[in-house]
Protein backbone atom coordinates (compact mmCIF):
# COMPACT_ATOMS: atom_id res chain seq x y z
CA UNK A 1 0.00 0.00 0.00
CA UNK A 2 1.93 3.30 -1.29
CA UNK A 3 2.03 5.99 2.21
CA UNK A 4 1.08 9.04 0.31
CA UNK A 5 -1.23 8.56 -2.58
CA UNK A 6 -3.55 10.90 -4.77
CA UNK A 7 -7.12 10.63 -3.47
CA UNK A 8 -9.63 8.69 -5.51
CA UNK A 9 -12.65 10.44 -6.97
CA UNK A 10 -14.61 8.01 -5.06
CA UNK A 11 -13.15 8.87 -1.58
CA UNK A 12 -14.08 12.75 -3.47
CA UNK A 13 -10.33 13.29 -5.18
CA UNK A 14 -10.22 14.67 -8.65
CA UNK A 15 -11.19 12.62 -10.88
CA UNK A 16 -8.01 11.43 -13.73
CA UNK A 17 -10.36 12.25 -16.54
CA UNK A 18 -12.88 15.12 -16.43
CA UNK A 19 -15.10 13.79 -19.16
CA UNK A 20 -16.50 10.38 -19.69
CA UNK A 21 -15.19 7.77 -22.31
CA UNK A 22 -16.51 7.38 -25.42
CA UNK A 23 -19.32 5.37 -26.20
CA UNK A 24 -19.02 1.14 -27.64
CA UNK A 25 -20.38 1.13 -30.44
CA UNK A 26 -17.37 0.59 -33.03
CA UNK A 27 -19.23 0.50 -35.98
CA UNK A 28 -21.72 1.84 -34.30
CA UNK A 29 -19.74 5.37 -34.21
CA UNK A 30 -18.25 5.73 -37.17
CA UNK A 31 -21.46 5.94 -39.18
CA UNK A 32 -20.98 8.83 -41.73
CA UNK A 33 -21.45 10.48 -45.12
CA UNK A 34 -20.83 6.92 -46.95
CA UNK A 35 -23.47 5.18 -44.71
CA UNK A 36 -26.03 7.69 -45.18
CA UNK A 37 -24.99 8.22 -48.94
CA UNK A 38 -26.04 4.29 -49.36
CA UNK A 39 -28.93 4.38 -47.60
CA UNK A 40 -30.18 7.16 -49.30
CA UNK A 41 -29.51 5.85 -52.36
CA UNK A 42 -31.82 2.31 -51.72
CA UNK A 43 -34.38 5.03 -51.15
CA UNK A 44 -33.98 6.94 -54.06
CA UNK A 45 -34.53 3.34 -56.29
CA UNK A 46 -37.33 2.00 -54.04
CA UNK A 47 -35.55 -1.07 -54.19
CA UNK A 48 -36.32 -1.95 -50.36
CA UNK A 49 -36.78 -5.70 -50.90
CA UNK A 50 -33.97 -8.03 -52.04
CA UNK A 51 -35.31 -10.67 -54.53
CA UNK A 52 -37.78 -8.12 -55.99
CA UNK A 53 -38.48 -3.94 -56.82
CA UNK A 54 -38.90 -1.87 -59.08
CA UNK A 55 -35.24 -1.10 -60.35
CA UNK A 56 -32.89 -2.68 -62.08
CA UNK A 57 -29.64 -2.30 -59.58
CA UNK A 58 -28.20 -5.38 -58.14
CA UNK A 59 -29.27 -6.39 -54.76
CA UNK A 60 -27.07 -4.69 -51.83
CA UNK A 61 -27.74 -7.21 -49.91
CA UNK A 62 -26.46 -10.14 -52.38
CA UNK A 63 -23.47 -8.18 -53.31
CA UNK A 64 -22.33 -7.82 -49.10
CA UNK A 65 -22.59 -11.35 -49.33
CA UNK A 66 -20.22 -12.01 -51.96
CA UNK A 67 -17.75 -8.86 -50.54
CA UNK A 68 -18.50 -11.07 -46.89
CA UNK A 69 -17.22 -14.71 -48.07
CA UNK A 70 -14.45 -13.30 -49.86
CA UNK A 71 -13.33 -10.76 -47.20
CA UNK A 72 -12.95 -14.17 -44.75
CA UNK A 73 -12.40 -16.76 -47.47
CA UNK A 74 -15.22 -18.56 -47.36
CA UNK A 75 -17.01 -20.25 -50.10
CA UNK A 76 -20.52 -18.87 -48.70
CA UNK A 77 -22.21 -15.91 -46.70
CA UNK A 78 -26.01 -15.69 -46.31
CA UNK A 79 -26.76 -12.26 -44.99
CA UNK A 80 -29.78 -12.53 -42.22
CA UNK A 81 -31.86 -10.54 -39.92
CA UNK A 82 -29.71 -11.04 -36.69
CA UNK A 83 -26.92 -12.93 -35.03
CA UNK A 84 -29.72 -15.41 -33.33
CA UNK A 85 -30.72 -15.73 -36.75
CA UNK A 86 -27.62 -16.52 -38.19
CA UNK A 87 -26.94 -19.31 -35.22
CA UNK A 88 -30.98 -21.04 -35.79
CA UNK A 89 -29.89 -20.99 -39.71
CA UNK A 90 -26.60 -22.58 -38.85
CA UNK A 91 -28.34 -25.05 -36.68
CA UNK A 92 -31.22 -26.33 -39.07
CA UNK A 93 -28.67 -26.31 -41.34
CA UNK A 94 -26.47 -29.15 -39.73
CA UNK A 95 -29.81 -30.83 -39.57
CA UNK A 96 -29.24 -30.18 -35.55
CA UNK A 97 -33.08 -30.95 -33.85
CA UNK A 98 -35.01 -33.47 -31.55
CA UNK A 99 -32.85 -35.68 -29.49
CA UNK A 100 -29.85 -34.08 -30.14
CA UNK A 101 -27.49 -32.04 -27.43
CA UNK A 102 -25.07 -28.97 -28.52
CA UNK A 103 -22.64 -27.97 -25.83
CA UNK A 104 -21.96 -24.11 -25.79
CA UNK A 105 -20.26 -22.29 -22.80
CA UNK A 106 -22.11 -20.88 -19.51
CA UNK A 107 -20.56 -17.34 -20.45
CA UNK A 108 -22.42 -16.35 -23.80
CA UNK A 109 -25.52 -14.40 -25.04
CA UNK A 110 -28.38 -15.81 -23.80
CA UNK A 111 -29.26 -16.26 -27.80
CA UNK A 112 -26.88 -18.74 -27.97
CA UNK A 113 -28.90 -21.19 -25.63
CA UNK A 114 -32.41 -20.07 -26.98
CA UNK A 115 -31.21 -20.00 -30.91
CA UNK A 116 -30.33 -24.15 -29.52
CA UNK A 117 -33.51 -24.75 -27.93
CA UNK A 118 -35.39 -22.94 -31.31
CA UNK A 119 -33.63 -25.82 -32.94
CA UNK A 120 -35.46 -28.30 -30.50
CA UNK A 121 -32.25 -29.48 -29.22
CA UNK A 122 -30.96 -29.47 -25.75
CA UNK A 123 -28.29 -26.98 -24.61
CA UNK A 124 -25.98 -28.67 -22.26
CA UNK A 125 -23.99 -25.79 -20.53
CA UNK A 126 -20.02 -26.21 -19.69
CA UNK A 127 -17.71 -24.04 -17.63
CA UNK A 128 -15.58 -21.65 -19.66
CA UNK A 129 -11.96 -21.25 -18.82
CA UNK A 130 -9.27 -18.51 -17.91
CA UNK A 131 -9.64 -17.25 -21.31
CA UNK A 132 -13.08 -16.79 -20.71
CA UNK A 133 -14.15 -19.09 -23.57
CA UNK A 134 -15.40 -22.31 -23.77
CA UNK A 135 -13.12 -24.86 -21.73
CA UNK A 136 -12.29 -27.66 -24.06
CA UNK A 137 -11.38 -30.05 -21.35
CA UNK A 138 -15.07 -29.35 -19.75
CA UNK A 139 -16.49 -29.91 -23.20
CA UNK A 140 -14.93 -33.32 -23.21
CA UNK A 141 -16.46 -34.20 -20.43
CA UNK A 142 -20.13 -33.58 -21.19
CA UNK A 143 -19.76 -35.42 -24.85
CA UNK A 144 -22.40 -38.22 -24.66
CA UNK A 145 -24.25 -40.40 -27.33
CA UNK A 146 -26.75 -37.64 -28.32
CA UNK A 147 -24.26 -34.81 -28.64
CA UNK A 148 -24.08 -33.76 -32.05
CA UNK A 149 -22.05 -30.36 -32.01
CA UNK A 150 -20.13 -28.10 -30.07
CA UNK A 151 -20.73 -23.92 -30.24
CA UNK A 152 -17.45 -22.14 -28.75
CA UNK A 153 -18.67 -18.38 -28.32
CA UNK A 154 -15.41 -16.29 -29.08
CA UNK A 155 -16.52 -13.43 -26.42
CA UNK A 156 -15.34 -10.19 -26.07
CA UNK A 157 -13.46 -10.56 -29.03
CA UNK A 158 -11.26 -13.13 -28.10
CA UNK A 159 -10.61 -16.48 -29.89
CA UNK A 160 -11.61 -19.76 -28.20
CA UNK A 161 -8.82 -22.53 -28.56
CA UNK A 162 -9.66 -23.82 -31.86
CA UNK A 163 -7.11 -26.22 -32.05
CA UNK A 164 -8.65 -28.33 -29.03
CA UNK A 165 -12.51 -27.49 -30.31
CA UNK A 166 -11.70 -28.78 -33.74
CA UNK A 167 -9.57 -31.84 -32.41
CA UNK A 168 -12.57 -33.20 -29.86
CA UNK A 169 -14.97 -32.42 -32.84
CA UNK A 170 -13.16 -34.90 -34.99
CA UNK A 171 -12.18 -37.69 -31.98
CA UNK A 172 -15.90 -37.31 -31.69
CA UNK A 173 -17.67 -36.72 -34.91
CA UNK A 174 -19.48 -33.59 -33.91
CA UNK A 175 -20.12 -30.66 -35.81
CA UNK A 176 -18.57 -27.27 -34.88
CA UNK A 177 -20.82 -24.15 -34.81
CA UNK A 178 -18.80 -21.29 -33.82
CA UNK A 179 -20.80 -18.07 -32.45
CA UNK A 180 -18.79 -14.93 -33.69
CA UNK A 181 -21.27 -12.30 -32.94
CA UNK A 182 -18.63 -10.32 -30.82
CA UNK A 183 -15.39 -10.91 -32.56
CA UNK A 184 -16.45 -10.17 -36.05
CA UNK A 185 -12.87 -10.06 -37.82
CA UNK A 186 -10.70 -11.33 -35.17
CA UNK A 187 -8.83 -14.72 -36.00
CA UNK A 188 -7.20 -17.76 -34.43
CA UNK A 189 -3.24 -18.04 -35.73
CA UNK A 190 -4.09 -16.21 -38.83
CA UNK A 191 -7.23 -18.00 -39.65
CA UNK A 192 -10.59 -15.69 -39.02
CA UNK A 193 -13.12 -17.05 -36.52
CA UNK A 194 -16.17 -18.26 -38.33
CA UNK A 195 -13.91 -20.45 -40.47
CA UNK A 196 -12.93 -23.09 -38.31
CA UNK A 197 -16.17 -24.89 -37.92
CA UNK A 198 -18.86 -26.49 -40.36
CA UNK A 199 -20.61 -22.84 -39.73
CA UNK A 200 -19.87 -19.40 -38.75
CA UNK A 201 -22.19 -17.37 -37.47
CA UNK A 202 -22.13 -13.09 -37.20
CA UNK A 203 -24.07 -10.69 -35.73
CA UNK A 204 -23.72 -7.12 -36.96
CA UNK A 205 -26.36 -6.14 -33.85
CA UNK A 206 -25.76 -2.05 -32.69
CA UNK A 207 -23.27 -3.55 -30.09
CA UNK A 208 -20.76 -5.44 -32.28
CA UNK A 209 -17.67 -4.79 -34.05
CA UNK A 210 -19.67 -3.76 -37.31
CA UNK A 211 -23.31 -3.01 -37.60
CA UNK A 212 -26.81 -2.40 -39.56
CA UNK A 213 -28.78 -2.08 -36.18
CA UNK A 214 -30.14 -5.44 -36.63
CA UNK A 215 -28.41 -7.99 -38.93
CA UNK A 216 -26.21 -11.10 -39.10
CA UNK A 217 -24.65 -13.57 -41.13
CA UNK A 218 -24.10 -17.38 -41.80
CA UNK A 219 -20.86 -18.33 -43.39
CA UNK A 220 -19.85 -21.96 -44.77
CA UNK A 221 -18.10 -23.20 -47.27
CA UNK A 222 -20.18 -26.42 -47.84
CA UNK A 223 -22.97 -25.87 -50.34
CA UNK A 224 -25.44 -28.17 -49.06
CA UNK A 225 -25.43 -26.40 -45.80
CA UNK A 226 -25.32 -22.87 -47.18
CA UNK A 227 -28.43 -23.94 -49.49
CA UNK A 228 -30.10 -25.62 -46.22
CA UNK A 229 -29.65 -22.73 -44.42
CA UNK A 230 -30.86 -20.41 -47.16
CA UNK A 231 -33.74 -22.12 -47.90
CA UNK A 232 -34.59 -21.97 -43.35
CA UNK A 233 -33.81 -18.39 -43.88
CA UNK A 234 -36.70 -17.32 -46.74
CA UNK A 235 -39.73 -19.64 -46.17
CA UNK A 236 -40.80 -17.97 -49.52
CA UNK A 237 -37.94 -18.86 -51.00
CA UNK A 238 -39.99 -20.76 -54.19
CA UNK A 239 -41.74 -17.69 -54.90
CA UNK A 240 -38.94 -15.02 -56.07
CA UNK A 241 -36.35 -15.04 -58.79
CA UNK A 242 -32.91 -13.06 -58.38
CA UNK A 243 -31.66 -16.04 -56.69
CA UNK A 244 -27.70 -16.62 -57.58
CA UNK A 245 -28.14 -19.99 -58.01
CA UNK A 246 -31.18 -22.59 -57.68
CA UNK A 247 -30.69 -24.85 -54.43
CA UNK A 248 -29.40 -27.96 -54.44
CA UNK A 249 -31.50 -29.89 -51.87
CA UNK A 250 -34.72 -30.71 -51.24
CA UNK A 251 -37.19 -28.18 -49.86
CA UNK A 252 -38.36 -27.72 -46.22
CA UNK A 253 -40.26 -25.31 -44.56
CA UNK A 254 -38.61 -22.41 -43.28
CA UNK A 255 -39.23 -19.06 -41.87
CA UNK A 256 -38.17 -15.21 -42.96
CA UNK A 257 -34.78 -14.20 -41.27
CA UNK A 258 -34.20 -12.12 -44.54
CA UNK A 259 -31.89 -9.07 -44.66
CA UNK A 260 -33.54 -5.79 -45.59
CA UNK A 261 -31.83 -3.95 -48.99
CA UNK A 262 -31.42 -0.81 -46.26
CA UNK A 263 -29.42 -3.05 -43.67
CA UNK A 264 -27.43 -4.41 -47.01
CA UNK A 265 -26.45 -1.60 -48.05
CA UNK A 266 -25.26 -0.60 -44.60
CA UNK A 267 -23.20 -3.35 -44.20
CA UNK A 268 -21.40 -3.15 -47.54
CA UNK A 269 -19.92 0.27 -45.93
CA UNK A 270 -19.42 -1.15 -42.42
CA UNK A 271 -17.45 -3.93 -44.11
CA UNK A 272 -14.98 -1.76 -45.31
CA UNK A 273 -14.52 -0.20 -42.28
CA UNK A 274 -14.24 -3.69 -40.32
CA UNK A 275 -10.11 -4.06 -40.78
CA UNK A 276 -9.27 -0.16 -39.43
CA UNK A 277 -11.83 -0.55 -36.67
CA UNK A 278 -9.44 -4.02 -35.41
CA UNK A 279 -6.49 -2.07 -35.91
CA UNK A 280 -7.72 1.00 -33.70
CA UNK A 281 -9.15 -1.21 -30.82
CA UNK A 282 -5.78 -3.53 -31.08
CA UNK A 283 -3.09 -0.69 -31.02
CA UNK A 284 -5.35 1.55 -27.83
CA UNK A 285 -5.04 -1.97 -26.13
CA UNK A 286 -1.72 -2.68 -26.47
CA UNK A 287 -0.81 0.70 -25.71
CA UNK A 288 -2.71 0.29 -22.34
CA UNK A 289 -2.37 -2.51 -21.62
CA UNK A 290 1.82 -2.12 -21.48
CA UNK A 291 1.38 0.94 -19.17
CA UNK A 292 -0.46 -1.01 -16.89
CA UNK A 293 1.51 -4.43 -16.97
CA UNK A 294 4.10 -3.53 -14.04
CA UNK A 295 1.46 -2.20 -11.71
CA UNK A 296 -0.31 -5.00 -12.35
CA UNK A 297 2.17 -7.73 -11.80
CA UNK A 298 3.24 -5.93 -8.67
CA UNK A 299 -0.69 -5.93 -7.55
CA UNK A 300 -1.21 -9.52 -8.58
CA UNK A 301 -3.71 -8.61 -10.67
CA UNK A 302 -3.97 -10.81 -14.06
CA UNK A 303 -5.09 -10.58 -17.25
CA UNK A 304 -7.23 -12.58 -19.15
CA UNK A 305 -5.69 -15.29 -20.20
CA UNK A 306 -5.65 -14.97 -24.58
CA UNK A 307 -5.68 -18.23 -26.51
CA UNK A 308 -4.17 -16.13 -29.24
CA UNK A 309 -3.26 -12.24 -28.57
CA UNK A 310 -2.53 -11.47 -31.90
CA UNK A 311 -5.96 -12.44 -33.09
CA UNK A 312 -8.21 -11.08 -30.60
CA UNK A 313 -10.63 -8.26 -31.70
CA UNK A 314 -9.33 -6.09 -29.06
CA UNK A 315 -12.82 -4.69 -28.11
CA UNK A 316 -12.11 -4.93 -24.13
CA UNK A 317 -9.61 -5.43 -21.84
CA UNK A 318 -10.26 -7.47 -18.79
CA UNK A 319 -8.38 -7.30 -15.68
CA UNK A 320 -8.94 -10.30 -13.12
CA UNK A 321 -8.72 -8.97 -8.98
CA UNK A 322 -7.98 -11.47 -6.72
CA UNK A 323 -11.84 -11.36 -5.18
CA UNK A 324 -15.01 -10.02 -6.69
CA UNK A 325 -15.18 -7.78 -3.61
CA UNK A 326 -12.07 -5.91 -4.65
CA UNK A 327 -13.25 -6.42 -8.62
CA UNK A 328 -16.38 -4.32 -7.38
CA UNK A 329 -14.90 -1.92 -5.68
CA UNK A 330 -11.74 -1.37 -8.43
CA UNK A 331 -14.70 -1.44 -11.20
CA UNK A 332 -16.96 1.68 -9.15
CA UNK A 333 -13.63 3.41 -8.06
CA UNK A 334 -12.13 3.56 -11.78
CA UNK A 335 -15.87 4.60 -13.33
CA UNK A 336 -15.67 7.73 -10.57
CA UNK A 337 -12.77 8.78 -12.24
CA UNK A 338 -14.66 8.59 -15.49
CA UNK A 339 -13.30 5.15 -16.68
CA UNK A 340 -16.25 3.07 -17.72
CA UNK A 341 -15.38 0.01 -15.84
CA UNK A 342 -17.59 -3.19 -14.68
CA UNK A 343 -17.73 -5.97 -13.13
CA UNK A 344 -18.54 -9.04 -15.06
CA UNK A 345 -20.54 -11.10 -12.80
CA UNK A 346 -23.04 -10.09 -9.74
CA UNK A 347 -25.37 -12.61 -8.64
CA UNK A 348 -27.90 -9.40 -7.78
CA UNK A 349 -27.56 -7.45 -11.05
CA UNK A 350 -29.64 -9.59 -13.68
CA UNK A 351 -27.19 -9.89 -17.16
CA UNK A 352 -28.14 -12.62 -19.89
CA UNK A 353 -24.42 -13.23 -21.02
CA UNK A 354 -24.12 -15.16 -17.58
CA UNK A 355 -25.96 -18.52 -17.35
CA UNK A 356 -26.21 -17.96 -13.65
CA UNK A 357 -28.83 -15.57 -15.05
CA UNK A 358 -30.56 -17.65 -16.92
CA UNK A 359 -33.91 -18.29 -14.82
CA UNK A 360 -35.92 -19.61 -17.45
CA UNK A 361 -33.75 -21.72 -19.05
CA UNK A 362 -32.86 -22.82 -15.77
CA UNK A 363 -35.84 -23.85 -14.53
CA UNK A 364 -36.79 -25.05 -18.28
CA UNK A 365 -39.78 -23.29 -18.93
CA UNK A 366 -40.79 -23.87 -22.75
CA UNK A 367 -43.70 -22.33 -24.15
CA UNK A 368 -46.18 -25.67 -24.50
CA UNK A 369 -47.07 -27.64 -21.28
CA UNK A 370 -45.11 -31.06 -22.61
CA UNK A 371 -41.61 -28.86 -22.01
CA UNK A 372 -39.83 -30.06 -25.42
CA UNK A 373 -37.26 -30.56 -26.38
CA UNK A 374 -35.69 -31.41 -22.32
CA UNK A 375 -39.35 -33.86 -22.44
CA UNK A 376 -39.41 -34.56 -25.90
CA UNK A 377 -40.21 -38.08 -26.34
CA UNK A 378 -37.02 -38.39 -28.82
CA UNK A 379 -34.69 -36.51 -26.20
CA UNK A 380 -32.89 -39.70 -24.35
CA UNK A 381 -30.83 -37.87 -22.08
CA UNK A 382 -31.91 -35.87 -18.93
CA UNK A 383 -30.69 -32.85 -18.20
CA UNK A 384 -30.94 -30.96 -15.10
CA UNK A 385 -29.67 -27.15 -14.77
CA UNK A 386 -28.87 -24.94 -11.08
CA UNK A 387 -27.43 -21.91 -10.98
CA UNK A 388 -24.60 -22.96 -9.15
CA UNK A 389 -23.23 -26.05 -11.57
CA UNK A 390 -20.65 -23.25 -13.38
CA UNK A 391 -18.44 -22.30 -10.15
CA UNK A 392 -14.91 -21.60 -12.41
CA UNK A 393 -17.41 -19.22 -14.59
CA UNK A 394 -18.97 -17.13 -11.96
CA UNK A 395 -15.45 -17.09 -9.96
CA UNK A 396 -13.69 -16.19 -12.95
CA UNK A 397 -16.13 -13.60 -14.14
CA UNK A 398 -16.94 -12.15 -10.46
CA UNK A 399 -13.21 -11.70 -10.29
CA UNK A 400 -13.04 -9.80 -13.80
CA UNK A 401 -13.14 -6.19 -14.27
CA UNK A 402 -13.95 -5.36 -17.78
CA UNK A 403 -13.33 -2.02 -19.79
CA UNK A 404 -14.11 -1.09 -23.43
CA UNK A 405 -11.34 -0.40 -25.73
CA UNK A 406 -13.10 2.13 -28.10
CA UNK A 407 -11.77 2.95 -31.65
CA UNK A 408 -12.55 6.44 -30.83
CA UNK A 409 -9.96 7.07 -27.63
CA UNK A 410 -6.90 8.92 -28.44
CA UNK A 411 -3.92 8.66 -27.13
CA UNK A 412 -4.39 10.73 -24.39
CA UNK A 413 -7.52 8.73 -23.65
CA UNK A 414 -5.66 5.42 -23.21
CA UNK A 415 -3.05 6.93 -21.11
CA UNK A 416 -6.07 8.50 -18.91
CA UNK A 417 -7.14 5.29 -18.51
CA UNK A 418 -3.69 3.85 -17.24
CA UNK A 419 -2.90 5.83 -14.77
CA UNK A 420 -6.30 6.11 -13.69
CA UNK A 421 -5.75 1.81 -13.22
CA UNK A 422 -2.43 2.25 -11.96
CA UNK A 423 -4.17 5.45 -9.30
CA UNK A 424 -7.26 2.74 -8.25
CA UNK A 425 -4.90 -0.42 -7.98
CA UNK A 426 -2.13 1.66 -6.17
CA UNK A 427 -5.07 2.74 -4.10
CA UNK A 428 -6.78 -0.71 -3.62
CA UNK A 429 -4.78 -3.46 -3.80
C1 LIG B 1 -25.21 -10.38 -29.74
C2 LIG B 1 -24.95 -11.83 -29.57
C3 LIG B 1 -25.74 -12.81 -30.18
C4 LIG B 1 -27.01 -12.50 -30.88
O1 LIG B 1 -26.91 -11.58 -31.90
P1 LIG B 1 -28.20 -10.69 -32.28
O2 LIG B 1 -27.78 -10.04 -33.55
O3 LIG B 1 -28.39 -9.71 -31.17
O4 LIG B 1 -29.34 -11.60 -32.43
C5 LIG B 1 -25.37 -14.13 -30.08
N1 LIG B 1 -24.29 -14.49 -29.38
C6 LIG B 1 -23.51 -13.59 -28.76
C7 LIG B 1 -22.30 -14.06 -28.04
C8 LIG B 1 -23.82 -12.23 -28.81
O5 LIG B 1 -23.05 -11.35 -28.18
Amino acid sequence: MAISREKLAIEGGAPVRAEPLPPMYPGGMMIGDEEKQAVLAVLDDKNLFRFAGPSKTPSRVSTFEEKFAQHFGTRFALAVSSGTAALHCGLVALGIGPGDEVILPAYTFISSATAIIAAKAVPIIVEVDDSLTIDPADVERHVTPRTRAIMPVHMRGAPCDMDRIMAIAKKHNLKVIEDVAQADGASFHGRRLGTFGEVGAFSLQFNKVITTGEGGVVVTDDKILYDRARIFHDGAGGFFGGRKEPVSVPFFPGLNYRMSEIAGALALVQLGRLEGLLQAMRTRKARIKAAIEPTARVKGVGFRRENDPAGDAAVALILYMPSADKAREVARALSAENIRAGSMFNEGVPDWHVAFHWKHIIAQNMPTELGCPYRCPLYQGEVRYSADMWPRTLDLLGRSVHLDISPLLTDTDCDQIAEGIVKVLDALL
